[in-house]
């Protein structure tokens, strides 16, 4: 029996890793109040674990705030330790929110879509992910067999995901060698973003109590399939109805939502430097990968960037609530925090610009000539993060979302990472970034 258990404050920070303090459980309530010490210049660790040109260097200091709501304690029943974390918010040492927590980044996004919106966001993260142990039998998409072979993992996972306080929904053999795929219940706005880190992180416990290990890395082999992160979203309004869906036109789209996903298009060659944050993140936006590749919306098509969901209900009402659209420029390699701010804030500049709906593509982008392309209004995807981190750089209105000069500063931590990759081939790129991913 352990006599003084941790409990790990956790941040997902701007590098997606989870990083923070344990504190022992009998100081708990100091803890909520008074927080763990931090220093400003961790947020340029890179996901290398090299520290990026800083702008604090080794000054000044900040608190890591646990958030009793987000709060996960996890038995696995194996007799080993009680996994417990809990995310934080950071903040000065006058429980100001920092300018680079990306948790209150979230926050802040949310309240402007519900100033500028009038809606609540609902949102759920699917990921995919692949284990480093391999099988005895590489290819088994989608199959039974593949299902059994890691059945053990996948229930003692549902159940881990239960008792963090998750709603399970479905675990699957992916396409991909040694490919899976975990998804979860909807969850309103900051809790949607919490889920995701907690999934990943449970994902990787996991596995370690099963001598395995998995990785979330947005492509593993440049031949090879990538790991998405497809982040599925609607919206409630203040009454708690269902605001995404309109029985008037055939896509679905209420007027809100075509303005928001306009927006998402419009910014997107910008927020990809925020979803799509990794050297090998354009390895897998490219064509004929399911993943993205140009900034349309796409028809239940996997190929676009925003792609308008399936609903099963004949209905009204019900396929009001199920109506969803689903972004799928994300992998792992972002923190589940800044990516969706930065889609929630593209997604509010399209209400505010009032943007005209896009209209749904039901066809291979890949196969049109570049003028028919430009003729449509659709582009390629940033081809690499140097040059999604130009365009987020360039443009004012993508800066203005931020306080504190976050572009910037994201910037030149994305730079620091892009530094350690220097003379490395593709495949040892991927390399490094599985190790950490
Ligand atoms: N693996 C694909 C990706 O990188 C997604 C496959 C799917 O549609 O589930 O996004
Ligand atoms: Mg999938």
């Amino acid at each position: 029996m352990i006599k003084n258990p941790l409990i790990f404050a956790a941040i997902s920070d701007v590098s997606g890793i989870v990083r923070g303090k344990a504190f022992p459980v009998a100081d708990l309530e100091k803890r909520l109040r008074r927080g763990v010490g931090w220093t400003p210049t961790n947020v340029m660790i890179t996901c290398f674990d090299r520290i990026a040109d800083s702008p604090f260097g080794a000054l000044g200091d900040l608190l890591l705030i646990p958030d009793a709501e987000a709060n996960v304690e996890v038995d696995f029943g194996d007799g080993g330790a009680v996994e417990h974390f809990m995310l934080s918010d950071v903040t000065d040492l006058a429980a100001r929110p920092w300018d680079f927590c990306t948790r209150s980044i979230l926050k802040h996004a949310l309240a402007r879509l519900e100033t500028v919106g009038g809606v609540e966001l609902l949102a759920a993260f699917e990921h995919e992910f692949q284990f480093r142990t391999p099988q005895l039998q590489r290819s088994k998409a989608y199959s039974l067999a593949g299902f059994v072979e890691r059945r053990q993992f996948g229930e003692a996972l549902l159940s881990a995901l239960e008792m963090g306080g998750l709603v399970p929904d479905t675990f699957m053999k992916e396409y991909g060698f040694d490919q899976y795929e975990v998804t979860n219940g909807p969850d309103r706005g900051l809790r949607a973003a919490d889920a995701a880190v907690i999934l990943r992180e449970l994902t990787r416990m996991t596995a370690g109590r099963f001598g395995e290990q998995v990785t979330f890395t947005p492509i593993r082999d440049p031949a090879g399939v990538g790991n998405g992160v497809h982040i599925h979203m609607s919206f409630v309004d203040k009454a708690g109805t269902p605001a995404t869906y309109s029985g008037d036109n055939p896509s679905g789209m209420s007027a809100l939502t075509a303005s928001f996903v306009a927006g998402i298009l419009k910014y997107l060659d910008s927020i990809v430097a925020f979803t799509a944050p990794s050297a090998i993140s354009y390895l897998r936006l490219t064509p004929h990968r399911w993943s993205a590749a140009y900034n349309n919306l796409g028809f239940h098509d996997r190929e676009a960037a925003v792609r308008i969901c399936p609903v099963t209900a004949k209905d009204p009402q019900e396929t009001a609530r199920q109506h969803n659209f689903e972004f799928r420029a994300a992998d792992a390699a972002a923190s589940p925090h800044l990516s969706l701010a930065a889609i929630v804030h593209a997604g509010v500049q399209g209400i505010e610009e009032g943007l005209a709906a896009p209209s749904p593509t039901e066809e291979d982008l890949s196969l049109l000539s570049a003028e028919v392309l430009q003729a449509r209004g659709f582009a390629r995807l940033p081809g690499s993060l140097e040059e999604a981190l130009v365009r987020m750089e360039a443009n004012a209105t993508v800066r203005g979302w931020f306080s504190g000069d976050l572009v910037s500063l994201y910037a030149d931590h994305k730079r620091g990472e892009l530094a350690y990759l220097e003379g490395m081939d593709q495949a040892a790129r991927c390399a490094a970034y599985e190790a950490v991913y």
